[in-house]
């Protein structure tokens, strides 16, 4: 997985959603039923345009499930030619707007992924999460996908609520290996600004779980993942053997990638860009011939070979020094200062090989403390 390539992942984001989520802040909206059909339209016309070859797709959001059959049969047939063996092709759904007829079209068009958005297997969890599907709900949404044929799942689950209990975590998520998934997303709940959550929070009207409960749950669920065959190779995600995530293994790897959409990004060349976060003038830059970028940032060699560090750091397997500077030009090892502070504090370690130091990974502890490894090596 180290190794350097040129692979380019396509991105399409789907930003509407039944109900919006109060710990959600990415850009979707619950009350959009009467722009999809346009929305759609507008992809198609950006998906027309694009001239490259892809190694993986994605179709995210928000719900993509909350289009309808005839408009996801659409999109999906607009992206036939990019569709190959080769190609990882994920779409991502919500239970509740899961159906038999969605899944059969994901897979009679070539997508051989699918990742669910779950996040518990607890009614009680689920409502405190605000989420609209229940857990009996989620699991039928599993085990359909799997009768129906799709071999390559993940699900997502969400941990550090007030009342998340080690015992109770721990038998969710042995329920969740349990079923016919290859992958696992397990995220600990983070406090967004601009979201409902971050508000109460804010208020004093409700309390994140303890970090001490919080990295003991998630010690635990990684030590049980791995012992059930689930890999914990980036920290958020364990998978079966060959089952790890490509498209996100390219983000991680700061690999380059096309966004389109409304809020999507795109990244190649050390330059960035995003569309714009409003559905409706996105669907009339579209249909007006005009750019819906809104913002484009040329990254310094330094900046993105800094950027490179903080993602992959975040993988199992790390950073190898030889990697490092085929892909940016610079030696990591010139962090000395920052590496040091780093393996004393005992969040990173070196890899090595015949006794030489070939680069460096995280240690258990440092899988806790990631945004302070990655902020340092930025
Ligand atoms: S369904 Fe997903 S994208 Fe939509 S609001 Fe909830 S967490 Fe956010």
């Amino acid at each position: 997985m180290n190794e350097v390539h040129d692979a380019r992942a396509l991105y399409i984001h789907i930003p509407f959603c039944r109900s919006k989520c109060p710990y959600c802040s990415f850009y979707s909206i619950a009350d959009g039923e009467g722009l999809t059909a346009s929305y759609v339209e507008a992809l198609l016309k950006q998906i027309e345009n694009l001239s490259d070859r892809f190694s993986t797709i994605y179709i995210g959001g928000g719900t993509p499930t909350v289009l309808s059959l005839g408009q996801l049969k659409k999109l999906l047939g607009s992206l036939k030619k990019y569709v190959g063996r080769s190609v990882e092709f994920t779409v991502e759904a919500n239970p509740e707007s899961l159906t038999a007829d969605k899944i059969k079209l994901f897979l009679d068009s070539g997508v051989n992924r699918i990742s669910i958005g779950v996040q518990s297997l607890s009614d009680g969890r689920l409502a405190q999460l605000g989420r609209i599907h229940d857990s009996k709900t989620a699991v039928n949404a599993v085990m359909l996908s799997r009768k129906n044929g799709f071999r390559n799942i993940n699900i997502d689950l969400i941990a550090g609520l007030l009342e998340d209990h080690p015992d109770s975590m721990k038998a969710e998520v042995e329920e969740a290996a349990g079923l016919p998934v290859t992958h696992i997303s397990f995220y600990i709940l983070s406090y967004e600004k601009g979201t409902p959550f971050y508000r109460k929070l804010k208020r004093g009207e409700i309390k994140p779980a303890a970090d001490e409960i919080v990295s003991y749950i998630y010690t635990e669920v990684a030590d049980f993942l791995g012992s059930r065959g689930f890999g914990h190779y980036e920290v958020s995600n364990f998978a079966k053997k060959g089952f790890e995530s490509r498209h996100n293994l390219n983000y991680w790897a700061n690999g380059p990638y096309t966004g389109l959409g409304s809020s999507a990004c795109s990244y190649a060349g050390g330059v960035r860009s995003g569309n714009i976060a409003d559905i409706g003038r996105y669907i009339a830059d579209i249909n007006t011939g005009k750019s819906p970028v809104s913002f484009r940032e040329k990254l310094s060699p330094k900046r993105s070979a800094g950027e490179t560090a903080a993602f992959k750091v975040r993988t199992a397997e790390g950073i190898d020094y030889g990697w490092f500077k085929k892909k940016t030009g610079f030696n990591l090892p010139d962090k000395a200062e920052a590496i040091g502070k780093l393996v004393t504090e005992g969040l990173i370690k070196f890899k090595k090989k015949g006794g030489a130091r070939t680069g460096i990974c995280l240690t258990k502890k440092g899988f806790l403390f990631c945004d302070i490894v990655s902020r340092e090596l930025l």
